[in-house]
């Protein structure tokens, strides 16, 4: 028999609750506090207070002591934390321990999380695409997913305000396969990055290559400096916390705005257990929260509910909702919930070398690529696949000191690193994958985690359609840095596992119809409609972008949606 905390009813009692303080919570979090809703937002790990809060965002590399590296212990405890490229002495203390949060992988999967206020807003690396019209309507021409409820120019405008108050470096292209947006100034390609962008748009007249945008202030404006934010200063530290707040993260931006409204109260340390369902009313009521550290138990109620922890964590909660009216979990009358996930195909790159150029270099460390938006099967079907793939490259010149042939000590050494190395180009893909009802999450059936929470079990994995995508871009990738002049072009496979890539999407996905999908265009579950989803685990297709803008627009959108339903009593 648990002992539940209902702690005097009107005392845990608010408009709107958020169940995770990330990107997406961040939004949700920030637009209902500022139209007046008392709102609450629930986080599993602890508090972490901007600049307070980043112990190691001013170390130098010799403050560290291994010098930034991991000791193998911690490796070994970490296998898969481990193999993210942001996992450093660094950054530790903003990932999540393998050992602590176990999943069950049915098939391999890498799953990257951040549990702490701010999520992994605070480990993002910040790229920032639109979606284009071709995007949204795929899924419906080509047949490969249920068709998207919204189209692009639903969620246009709400692309205009995140991006206006998150702060996007980039410059207007034109495209259409890659919508402009509310630009900052953009980062600058470097010479040798320019020269291959020409040589590339020469030759290929459906290939576009353009600077990368992201969340970085390249000139602040008034209502960055309103959140205290200052200009990225290029130290590409990033991870760790920006004392500048020179990116966009929910805890140097969304969540400090939200409190300066008086209408929010963020409690940390809040284990989500599940969502209650009263039969009667026939809506959500509230939350059922377990304390990280004591376990006691305690709900909290609200008019409307937005879950927001994250694609596969938003699965979890939905899926351990269960009740009479509702028991294989909250809206899953279609036994779809937890099905459809889907996922971006790192697994291609390239790396070449580019002769000349030795008297160029570049200012600072640049936070974004090179990019070129999909140009495979935009207008109509015409590969042996289905959809295609970002890509992205950059040319840098070789480290000062790491990449020197001969002595690593003494006078020929020092001569070696006190000039930079050849010019190296890394050209990478960011293929779209197909949903598909078998890959999968779902509860385990006998695991549960310190909190008596089931375990998530994932089954994910690959597909012929992504082999072929991933070959294509390995083929068209070295026909390009040859056109462009490149020598030594060597490509890659490397295998990795899914999840990976930190874009799994989907599970709750959004649709016009019931039978087939679990969210209404405006998020809303089709068969209980004042909980919303709108983070990850509502996309219904992956697009070939970055997700996470998508979700802030998404997440904005609904949020001044379920607002102004609740003034009108709709909700
Ligand atoms: C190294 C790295 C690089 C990335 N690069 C990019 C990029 O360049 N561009 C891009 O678009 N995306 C990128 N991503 C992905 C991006 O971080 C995510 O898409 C984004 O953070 C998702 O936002 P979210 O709100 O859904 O989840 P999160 O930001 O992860 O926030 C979810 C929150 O919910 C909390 N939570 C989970 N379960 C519960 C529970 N039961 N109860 C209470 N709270 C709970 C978590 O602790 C967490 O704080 C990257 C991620 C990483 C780690």
């Amino acid at each position: 028999m648990i002992n539940i905390n209902s702690g005097g009813e009107a005392q845990h009692t608010f408009d709107a609750i958020v169940i995770g303080s990330g990107i997406s919570g961040g939004w949700a979090a920030k637009e209902m506090c500022e139209k007046g809703l008392k709102t609450l937002v629930l986080e599993r790990g602890r508090n972490v207070t901007h600049l307070r809060d980043y112990p190691t965002a001013t170390k130098n590399p010799w403050d560290f002591p291994h010098r930034g590296h991991l000791p193998e212990a911690i490796k070994n405890e970490n296998p898969i934390a481990e193999k993210c490229y942001a996992f450093s002495e660094a950054t530790t203390h903003f990932f999540v321990k393998d050992k602590e949060h176990p999943y069950v992988q049915e098939k391999p999967f890498d799953w990257i999380r951040g549990y702490q206020v701010g999520g992994k807003s605070l480990l993002w690396a910040r790229q920032t695409q639109r979606w284009s019209k071709f995007d949204f309507e795929g899924p419906a021409r080509d047949g490969f997913a249920t068709a998207w409820p919204i189209s692009y120019n639903d969620i246009a405008p709400w692309y205009s305000h995140v991006e206006l108050f998150a702060g996007i470096a980039g410059n207007k292209d034109g495209l259409e396969t890659l919508p402009d947006g509310e630009f900052l100034p953009p980062w600058e390609m470097n010479v040798v990055e320019k020269q291959i962008q020409k040589r590339i748009m020469d030759a290929y007249h459906d290939r576009h290559v353009v600077i990368g945008r992201c969340a970085h202030l390249t000139k602040p404006q008034p209502v960055h400096l309103q959140q205290g934010r200052g200009q990225c200063q290029a130290r590409s530290l990033c991870e760790r916390g920006c004392p500048f707040g020179g990116y966009f993260s929910s805890n140097s931006s969304t969540l400090p705005w939200a409190a300066k409204t008086g209408n929010l109260t963020l409690r940390p340390d809040a284990v989500v257990h599940s969502i209650i369902y009263d039969e009667q009313k026939g809506k959500a009521t509230g939350v059922r929260v377990i304390d990280a550290h004591t376990k006691s138990v305690t709900e909290y109620y609200a008019r409307i509910i937005f879950v927001n922890a994250a694609t596969l964590n938003s699965n979890l909660i939905l899926l351990n909702s269960k009740s009479g009216r509702f028991p294989n979990g909250l809206g899953n009358d279609n036994d779809l919930l937890g099905r459809y996930i889907a996922f971006h195909n790192y697994r291609g790159s390239l790396t070449a070398t580019i002769d000349g150029y030795l008297d160029t270099y570049y200012y600072g460390r640049r936070p974004a690529a090179v990019m070129m938006p999909n140009f495979r099967n935009v207008y109509k079907q015409e590969t042996d696949f289905l959809r295609g793939y970002m890509t992205f490259y950059s040319a840098t010149r070789s480290s000062w000191g790491h990449a020197v042939d001969g002595d690593q000590i003494g006078a020929n050494y020092k001569e070696n690193i006190s000039e930079p190395g050849n010019w190296n180009v890394y050209m990478m893909m960011q293929g779209e994958t197909i949903p598909k009802a078998e890959n999968k999450v779902s509860l385990s059936k006998d695991r549960t985690d310190e909190w008596g929470i089931p375990l998530l079990s994932v089954s994910v994995d690959y597909d012929d359609n992504d082999v072929k995508s991933l070959n294509d871009f390995l083929q068209q990738g070295a026909e390009m840095l040859n056109k462009a002049g490149c020598k030594n072009i060597v490509p890659n496979d490397s295998k990795q596992a899914p999840g990976l890539d930190i874009h799994e999407v989907g599970g709750v996905r959004m649709g016009t119809d019931p039978k087939n999908s679990l969210l209404n265009k405006w998020n809303q579950l089709h068969a209980c409609p004042n909980v919303f989803v709108t983070d990850g685990a509502c996309m219904t297709s992956t697009g070939t972008q970055n997700p996470s803008l998508t979700f802030m627009a998404l997440t904005a959108r609904a949020a001044n949606y379920a607002a102004d339903e609740l003034r009108k009593n709709n909700i």
